[in-house]
């Protein structure tokens, strides 16, 4: 079995990692590694800054994802920035609050959204990063209790990713299309 360090401390995305890879074959290892300021543009720049500082501090095959949400008419909105939309990194309650109040006037036709996920890895020979999106649309006030983030404002493809089961979500997420892509890149260059 192949170990991977999984480089972040979000035990949401370490659930999702897990359910998804663990039936490949691959054992992801968490790790004490230092912050990583987030200073890209990009999802695929903050992955990398991610996995690389994760690489140098263990020595290890490292693996990490930036993701966020995207929202058409706010101009791409959160994006990187997803994480700490009201002020505060990590504060989803503050975070949904603030993209209602920003969509108070928007119809339900126009807004298209959707989750990005980025996943970069790297060891000493190779560094590469796949990419997963799932469309969708904002809510006008949040649903169910499942998930995190703005998993109960996201209405995607099998209902409002807050009323979706686990298996549910991995099927159509951001996520889980990129674990997948993610899978198939390992076997590709004779990784896992
Ligand atoms: P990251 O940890 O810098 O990748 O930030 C990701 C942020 O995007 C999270 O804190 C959430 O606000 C949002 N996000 C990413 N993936 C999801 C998801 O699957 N559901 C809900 N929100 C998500």
């Amino acid at each position: 079995m192949k170990e991977i360090v999984i480089a972040t401390h979000n035990k949401h995305k370490i659930l999702e990692f897990t359910r998804i890879l663990e039936p490949m074959g691959i054992k992801l290892k968490t790790a004490d590694l230092p912050e990583v300021e987030e200073t890209g543009t990009t999802f695929s720049e903050n992955a990398l800054l991610k996995a690389e500082s994760a690489f140098k501090t263990t020595g290890l095959p490292s693996v990490a994802d930036d993701s966020g949400l995207e929202v058409d008419a706010l101009g791409g909105e959160p994006g990187v920035y997803s994480a700490r939309y009201a002020g505060v990194d990590g504060d989803d309650k503050a975070n949904n609050k603030k993209l209602l109040k920003n969509l108070e006037n928007v119809k339900d036709e126009d807004r298209t959204a959707r989750f990005v996920c980025t996943i970069a890895y790297v060891d000493k020979n190779i560094r590469f990063t796949v990419r997963g999106t799932c469309e969708g649309k904002i809510a006008f006030s949040e649903n169910g209790g499942n998930g995190f983030g703005y998993d109960p404002l996201f209405i995607g493809e099998g209902g409002c990713f807050g009323e979706l089961s686990d298996a549910q979500k991995d099927s159509v997420s951001h996520r889980g299309q990129a674990l997948l892509k993610f899978k198939e890149k390992l076997e590709e260059l004779n990784l896992c």
